[in-house]
């Protein structure tokens, strides 16, 4: 096994785009020639990110093989071409649950479990498990900053990992946050200090230190940092902030992080341009237009909670080398101030979401571009939503909703999930409270799509894959009323029993799907559905 790891933590803070850092470096490495994976290592104890609020957290961002994760592992597959599945993140929560159910099961023969050698153990497996599957570097990010007592178990593992497979095939990269005071022009490096103690008090030495500022460091003040953490200057690396994160694998190039990588790994291989960044850069920074986009949603205050939506939409004006405009707004702020503030929009999205929050103000949305022809796409939630305005407003089903959000409806235009889904019966699932215990609908599906509809003119195939993560669906006993009124069917699972896809025919451009594309978009091929609805957007700002 010729496996070598990359270990990032992070000091000072979170929130110093980890992420981005590490996803951007792996980019690099494969673009000269490497096959590379990233994991991500929460220290919380929730069992996986399904549980989380986004509010708090962010997107729930999953994986083909249906798992619910960080949204770091979307960076991941949003900047190198391996995949991520569900080996890509664990918590800590997943571990100790584990050796719980281990404990359970009598599998330690009354010894005593401990953090060392247990738990360790535990993540060492995982980590170096992936080691088996081929690849040159594992890179590991570990959430949130050394100093934190949650994270020590990781940081212990990593520690050990170096001595199992030894130095030579490990670097530990500390990303931190330097500060710059301004007033007094002087950059501050104590926090540096104090969170590198942290590690040398666990015997690990950085071999790399990245300085996230909002200032670029001088060749002077890198020496100044490097003789303090015995290092060389070339691996005191400046990360100052950029306004596009497509420059952030140029800016870690520049400074020849890869070069010390590939070097102390040994690893001969010609050097890289990165010309896939440098083609998208050439086409962010030189649009041709742009179009305002208008997401409708709950989670407004913080746009992580959208964020592979936001990134899919990018690619979308990347594609069409167009600035996209991306408003967040608050669906309570429609219902309560009228669709009025939604007529700047040339375009309009409602996302995801779960539970009967904000579901009057998405409904008044879904009309309000139906009726003025303004194109919209929906996703998930959005596409239930958008058939409840249609089952209540063309169709004339003035009671139709959701047993999400009115669990006694009469007309339940979309229920549980539950394989009795025929046209000839009207299935109200009785055991409601029962089934919301049961499985959400995750990860990849085969879709057949419609060869009339808008949606195979945009995918140009008869089959597509794309991921799941729902526990309701369209009832299919009132659909051939809906197409009797001029709803377009535009795909369905392979198994027919699903509608994943549907479209309004007299309308330039309405889009719902039952799955997340955003989750499969990526800067260099864009994602048909998003790419369609800038363009569509486009002509409808030209109108
Ligand atoms: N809440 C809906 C469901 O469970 C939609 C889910 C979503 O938008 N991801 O089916």
């Amino acid at each position: 096994m010729n496996v070598n790891y990359i270990f990032i933590t992070g000091g000072v803070t979170s929130s110093l785009g980890k992420g981005i850092t590490t996803a951007s470096l792996a980019s690099i490495l494969e673009n000269r020639g490497l096959k590379v994976t990233i994991i991500k290592l929460d220290p919380y104890i929730n069992i996986n990110a399904g549980t989380m609020s986004p509010n708090q957290h962010g997107e729930i961002f999953v994986t083909g093989d249906g798992a619910e994760t960080n949204l770091n592992l979307g960076h991941y597959e949003r900047f190198i071409n391996t995949k991520m599945s569900r080996y890509n993140n664990f918590t800590i929560g997943h571990i100790y649950s584990e050796i719980l159910k281990k404990e359970k099961q009598k599998k330690y023969f009354g010894v005593k479990i401990q953090v060392i050698p247990h738990i360790t153990d535990s993540i060492k497996k995982h980590i170096t498990n992936l080691g088996n599957k081929g690849y040159d570097i594992i890179l590991v990010e570990i959430g949130g900053a050394v100093g934190d007592i949650e994270s020590l178990p990781f940081l212990e593992a990593m520690r050990q990992i170096s001595i199992d497979v030894g130095k030579d095939k490990t670097i530990y990269i500390h990303l931190t946050l330097l500060s710059y005071i301004k007033t007094i022009k002087k950059i501050k490096i104590r926090p540096i200090k104090y969170s590198i103690k942290e590690l040398l008090s666990i015997t690990v030495q950085p071999d790399v230190l990245i300085c996230r500022s909002n200032y670029t460091m001088s060749s002077f003040e890198k020496i100044k940092i490097a003789s303090f953490l015995n290092l060389s200057k070339k691996v005191i690396i400046s990360l100052k902030d950029v306004n596009s994160i497509y420059k952030i694998p140029f800016l870690l190039k520049k400074q020849g992080l890869d070069n010390y990588i590939c070097n102390k790994f040994k690893f001969n291989l010609p050097d890289t341009k990165l010309i896939k960044w440098k083609k998208i850069l050439n086409r962010e920074f030189n649009p041709k237009g742009y179009v305002t986009i208008g997401i409708i949603g709950n989670y407004t205050k913080l746009p992580n909670a959208y964020k592979s939506v936001i990134e899919a939409l990018k690619h979308g004006g990347l594609k069409n080398q167009v600035h996209v405009y991306i408003k967040l707004i608050s669906s309570k702020l429609v219902n309560d101030q009228g669709t009025d503030l939604l007529n700047k929009f040339d375009g309009i999205l409602i996302p995801g979401g779960f539970g009967s929050k904000g579901i009057k103000g998405k409904l008044k949305t879904v009309e309000y571009a139906r009726k003025n022809n303004i194109p919209y796409f929906g996703i998930c939630l959005g596409m239930h939503i958008a058939l409840i305005e249609f089952s209540r407003n063309v169709v004339g089903i003035v009671d139709a909703d959701s047993t999400e959000f009115n669990l006694n409806c009469k007309n339940p235009i979309i229920k549980l999930i539950d394989k009795n889904n025929n046209q000839n019966n009207i299935n109200i699932n009785f055991n409601v409270k029962k089934s919301l215990q049961g499985k959400m609908r995750l990860g990849n599906q085969i879709c057949k799509l419609n060869k009339l509809s808008l949606s195979y003119q945009l995918y140009k195939t008869n089959y597509i894959i794309e991921r799941h993560r729902h526990r309701y669906e369209v009832n299919n006993f009132f659909i051939n009323k809906l197409i009797q009124h001029g709803l377009l069917i535009a795909g369905k699972s392979k198994n027919q029993s699903f509608i994943e896809i549907i479209e309004i025919s007299n309308h330039p451009w309405f889009i719902s799907c039952q799955f997340h594309p955003e989750f499969i978009s990526n800067p260099h091929e864009g994602h048909p559905l998003f790419i369609g609805f800038i363009e569509a957007s486009m002509k409808k700002k030209l109108t």
